[in-house]
């Protein structure tokens, strides 16, 4: 485990607390990012909410996983879900699959379900933390510690594990023993919707794991750290004759 890195990742759990109190909140997926924070944050006794969104679309590992750390930490995770009648109408419009059909359709599936819940929850508050981490895409390669202008919800951000590696992740886990998602030990690498998450094969780019039916180009993140215009939903009708883009 690298004794430098979990320090310095504490520190930053502590600093973004003193500035913001109660306005800080931890949006947490429950992958092996998010086992190290929540363990950072309760070893700590840090005061900072754990959310997690349910797309309606999770794979019922991940509720496995939210009951361990519920269990191993005494806590309670807030769950929050998308508007219901935004997801019947969209599905009503383009079916239940859309995400298959088209980029386009896959960020309206994405801004329903995860983007629009997010900026509800995040109205609360001031800052949210992230498990975001350099050394996931070269989108992130420059990854701050903390950001002060994030162009989609305009509250900071905090990136307390930005300079760790997969390893390191995965070091702290096993030393601390900490509860973690079942699918990782499938050789599930990053996890999300069941229906968009996939395992990967040893020495595969993780992100082959998510929206692999996409064009490498575009199959980035899910809208919840990008630009909103890189993400403006298509009326219903839209967005559907680029089958396979
Ligand atoms: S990951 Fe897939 S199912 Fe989940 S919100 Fe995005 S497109 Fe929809």
């Amino acid at each position: 485990m690298n004794e430098t890195k979990v320090k310095h990742a504490l520190e930053i759990l502590k600093q973004a607390v003193a500035r913001h109190g109660e306005k800080l909140v931890y949006p947490c997926s429950f992958g092996a990012e998010g086992s190290v924070l929540i363990d950072l944050i309760q070893r700590a006794g840090l005061a900072i909410p754990i959310v997690t969104i349910d797309t309606g679309r999770l794979p019922q590992e991940t509720f496995e996983a939210i009951e361990a750390i519920e269990k191993r930490y005494g806590i309670r995770v807030r769950i929050v879900f998308p508007d219901c009648h935004e997801v019947e109408e969209m599905v009503a419009a383009h079916g239940p699959n859309l995400f298959r059909r088209a980029v386009e359709l896959r960020r309206l599936c994405c801004e329903i379900r995860k983007v629009r819940p997010l900026a509800r929850v995040l109205a609360d508050y001031e800052a949210w933390i992230t498990g975001r981490r350099r050394e996931q895409s070269a989108e992130r390669a420059n990854l701050p510690f903390v950001e002060e202008d994030d162009p989609v919800y305009g509250k900071i951000k905090y990136n307390p594990l930005a300079d760790w590696t997969w390893k390191e992740v995965w070091d702290y886990i096993r030393a601390r023993e900490v509860p973690y998602h079942p699918l990782h030990d499938r050789f599930y690498h990053s996890i999300g919707c069941a229906c968009c998450t996939r395992p990967i094969a040893v020495g595969e780019d993780p992100r082959a794991g998510r929206w692999w039916w996409e064009h490498e180009d575009v199959a980035e993140e899910c809208g919840l750290h990008v630009p909103a215009s890189r993400i403006a939903p298509p009326k219903p009708g839209e967005g559907e004759q680029g089958e396979g883009i």
